[in-house]
């Protein structure tokens, strides 16, 4: 029998503000979709915490005996610079200050952030559609908001008209905003804009002439908005209503609240059962932000190469830190909160290697069973992580108990105790035992960026044989050197 029959997971929606028990659309399926990344620059740690609270979510789920289909998208086109429907496509800016292909940006910045994942040890989503890929379903929906009466033309652009959908519809209804409100606090139009509205917003853009990115449509040369990628791309691949979307909370508004809408005037239908918002990671008590200094890059944090941590920590021990932090909270990143974790990690991976070493005898001074369900129990609780990881201490102390002989366990228990403890650390929170490479990391990234370094002197004197046999032979054994403008950068696979 699926586990999922047995153990029932409460989940709290955005949208209701509630915990409320998890139903499937169709039974032992679930359909979930998450905001990928916009592939412009090197991926942002806090977008890796998000998208590890939802590599965990798909971890249980699957655990659970679900067949999950998990979409995670990559945007590759449309998201302007303020968010909004003006200012340049952030990837073609990038584009046009390296002096290359849009599609080159995409492509850098696409692998860095499968390899940035990939260090973190994610599963892979079942499917990872582009915005570029879904242009025709794109301009289909909005042919379907014109003709249902909730989008209009405008020299060429498209808008969706916020007034004549709240009218019949709650604009709103996710991120608890009123039309009222948002109209008090924006200022009028200047002019500029060919929106009715300010609140409108574009569902398909005329390309200016110098707009390398552009597709043919009905109204003009251009490329879609950026919230209607998702509303296509998700529909497309779990259905006009699926189980749940992820992503972080700063998409709530207007992103998701525009998602909302979209498949509202399009179909009808609010698309999704259970909306789910990971919270941000902060720097040392305030807000990530490049302009003031207050940010680390995640390969920063693994190679210690930066002004802020004391060391370089392993990514089983990043991992940790952020899966001890329920991924509802605003989570702070300090030196001290990561020592700690790599403590606790150390002392959880020496417990789970004490295991294989246990005297057991007859009986057990511990309800192995039951403290199992207190695990599942955590998890069930909105994938309750962090006490999850108290539960696992205590196993831990267990563990410690017997090794001195305090305490006893069967050889039953101790089976399963061993198999659970596979379970919790190493399938659902995604950990492997790394406490041994932790050094061999350091010493690595080292030798390194040694080689790095020698590379780019070769470089500089024009002796290319030997900067590309440098690169090769590393790739030959699976380090990969990533160049841009800020420098050079590995990966290992
Ligand atoms: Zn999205």
């Amino acid at each position: 029998m699926q586990l999922y029959k047995n153990q029932h997971i409460k989940v709290y929606n955005s949208l209701t503000g509630k915990k409320e028990p998890f139903e499937t659309i169709t039974e032992g399926n679930v359909g979930m979709y998450v905001c990928g990344p916009t592939v412009y620059s090197n991926v942002h740690l806090g977008n890796v915490r998000t998208f590890m609270s939802f590599d965990m979510v798909f971890r249980y789920l699957k655990h659970l005996g679900y067949k999950v289909r998990y979409v995670r998208n990559i945007t590759d086109a449309g998201h302007l610079e303020n968010d909004a429907d003006a200012g340049e496509d952030k990837i073609t800016k990038k584009a046009r200050l390296e002096e290359i292909e849009p599609m080159e940006i995409v492509q850098r910045y696409t692998v860095d952030f499968h390899n940035v994942l990939n260090q973190f040890n994610f599963l892979p989503p079942s499917i990872e559609p582009t915005a570029t890929g879904h242009i025709i379903e794109q301009i289909e929906l909005i042919s379907t908001i014109i003709d249902n009466g909730f989008g209009y033309e405008v020299n060429g652009s498209v808008y969706f008209d916020v007034h004549k959908y709240n009218e019949t519809n709650n604009y709103g209804i996710l991120s608890k905003r009123k039309l009222e409100d948002l109209i008090h606090n924006t200022r009028a139009l200047d002019g500029q804009s060919d929106k009715k509205n300010p609140q409108d917003f574009a569902l398909w853009k005329k390309a200016e002439p110098t707009h390398i990115m552009r597709w043919p449509s009905p109204w003009s040369d251009g490329f879609p908005g950026w919230h209607l990628e998702c509303t296509a791309m998700s529909t497309k691949y779990l259905g006009e209503q699926f189980d749940i979307h992820g992503g972080g909370m700063d998409l709530k508004f207007p992103h998701h609240e525009c998602e909302i809408a979209q498949n509202q005037a399009a179909k009808g239908k609010s698309p999704v059962n259970y909306w789910m918002h990971a919270n941000m990671l902060e720097l040392n008590g305030s807000r990530m932000s490049k302009s003031t200094g207050n940010y680390i890059n995640p390969a920063e944090l693994l190679s210690g190469k930066n002004d802020i941590l004391s060391k370089a920590y392993n990514p089983n021990v990043v991992r940790f830190f952020m899966m001890q932090s329920a991924y509802r909270s605003v989570l702070d990143l300090t030196d001290n909160g990561l020592l700690a974790s790599e403590k606790g990690f150390n002392r959880l991976m020496n417990a789970v290697d004490d295991l294989d070493n246990l005297k057991t005898l007859n009986a057990s001074s511990f309800d192995v069973k039951a403290w199992k369900q207190t695990c599942y129990d955590a998890m069930n609780d909105d994938f309750n992580t962090p006490i999850l990881i108290a539960n696992l201490f205590e196993a831990v102390n267990h563990i410690n108990a017997v090794k001195e002989g305090s305490k006893t366990i069967s050889s039953e228990d101790l089976e399963v105790f061993k198999s659970a403890l596979h379970t919790f650390v190493f399938e659902l929170l995604g950990l492997n035992n790394a406490k041994d490479s932790a050094e061999g990391t350091e010493k690595l990234s080292g030798a390194v960026e040694l080689l790095i370094k020698l590379r780019q002197e070769a470089r500089a004197n024009k002796d290319f044989a030997l900067s590309d046999q440098i690169r090769d032979e590393l790739a030959e054994v699976g380090i990969t050197l990533n160049d841009s403008r800020e420098g050079t950068t590995f990966s290992t696979n």
